[in-house]
């Protein structure tokens, strides 16, 4: 058993390795070119020191699992591949790399400081949890469909500007035209974390209506590509049509505005939601036993994916079950977790582009 658990942590470094390694290019990239690679928003945030020393770490760790991986497994290519870039890496400069200090924003930057950033922290939680506490044991890190779900995140992070541009747009419009909304006083003296559950149980509500009218309408045509995913694990969740993503997040970031949050509730309120999608969609065989009527868990959502017509319709919520049951679309089987998932559309098309293009061809036929 600690043989066979040995054997496959040894497999994984050359992998490993070689996205260590492209991570550390972009972070470098991102340091050489903040005018067109990084968001004022997240830059503003970083503690770049301790960045830095992440950085080192990161360098010497790839670099270690490159050597170890070229000694005892097959996959020669891949570790002489992270060395190389990890050359290239230390050739611009490695972890003290300079920093621009003074330069002009370009009209439009891409988010790979957010891409980096937030692929990093969530393989760094969600693998080893994935391979602690597996649903499914036999399912690998590369699953089938990883490229294109890994596109979705790119696409999500490297283009968070324009997108948050979009979505923020309307609420900016209607609340400059609206001025101090009245209860905000009231709502800022509460404590944070009300707040921040006040924001979620709110926008679950929204979620909620938004979610069936995706689910229950021909809108349909564009969520059924969340639900074409037949793997589920931390990356899943990612897979969302751009419209589906554009009108979600418009209405709730309006709704979540209109409660008139304290900034620090706010940005509580995106990380938990952030978290919470994430979790729901992960390869977690966990019980949570009586939490899953409170909180929705991997197990409460991986039947919203169930491929089988029972659970079709059932479990829109995010982030809280007491929602369906009021609403009369929950379905939770005792323990059990579903044995597939999926659509039963036949040729569905796989590539991004495809995806992206097949509901409006659908909706013009
Ligand atoms: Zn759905």
């Amino acid at each position: 058993m600690k043989a066979k658990l040995t054997y496959r942590v040894l497999a994984k470094l050359p992998h490993a390795a070689l996205v260590l390694a492209i991570l550390c290019l972009m972070t470098i990239l991102c340091f050489l070119f903040p005018e067109v690679l990084t968001t004022p928003e997240v830059r503003r945030s970083l503690p770049i020191p301790l960045i830095r020393q992440i950085l080192q770490g990161t360098i010497l760790t790839s670099v270690f699992f490159a050597l170890a991986g070229y000694l005892t497994s097959k996959k020669a290519k891949l570790c002489l591949g992270a060395l190389l870039i990890q050359l290239i890496v230390l050739f611009l400069g490695g972890a003290d790399v300079p920093i621009k200090d003074e330069f002009s924003d370009a009209r439009f930057q891409l988010g790979l400081d957010w891409f980096v950033l937030d692929i990093f922290l969530l393989a760094l939680i969600f693998i080893p949890l994935e391979g602690l506490f597996p649903l499914n044991r036999l399912q690998k890190i590369m699953r089938p469909e990883i490229k294109v779900d890994l596109t979705y995140f790119a696409v999500g992070h490297l283009g968070i500007q324009l997108l948050a541009a979009l979505t923020q747009k309307p609420a900016q419009i209607w609340f400059n035209g609206l001025g101090t909304i009245p209860w905000t006083p009231y709502v800022q003296s509460l404590p944070i974390v009300l707040q921040v559950l006040m924001a979620l149980f709110i926008s679950d509500f929204i979620q909620y209506w938004l979610h069936r009218a995706f689910h229950e309408t021909k809108l349909w045509e564009f969520h059924k590509i969340h639900h074409s995913i037949k793997t589920l694990d931390w990356l899943a969740g990612s897979r969302l049509h751009l419209v589906d993503i554009l009108i979600v997040r418009t209405i709730v970031y309006f709704s979540i505005l209109l409660v008139g949050l304290k900034s620090e509730a706010f940005w509580g309120y995106l990380s938990v939601m952030a978290m919470q999608t994430v979790l729901i969609h992960s390869n977690l065989g966990l019980n949570f036993g009586w939490l899953e009527h409170i909180f929705t868990t991997p197990r409460y959502h991986h039947w919203h994916h169930h491929d089988r017509p029972i659970a079709y319709n059932k479990n829109y919520a995010v982030h809280f079950p007491v929602i369906d049951k009021i609403f009369g679309t929950q379905y939770l089987p005792k323990k059990e977790w579903p044995s597939a998932y999926g659509i039963e559309e036949k040729n569905y098309p796989e590539s991004y582009l495809g995806q992206l293009l097949y509901p409006i061809k659908r909706l013009l036929k």
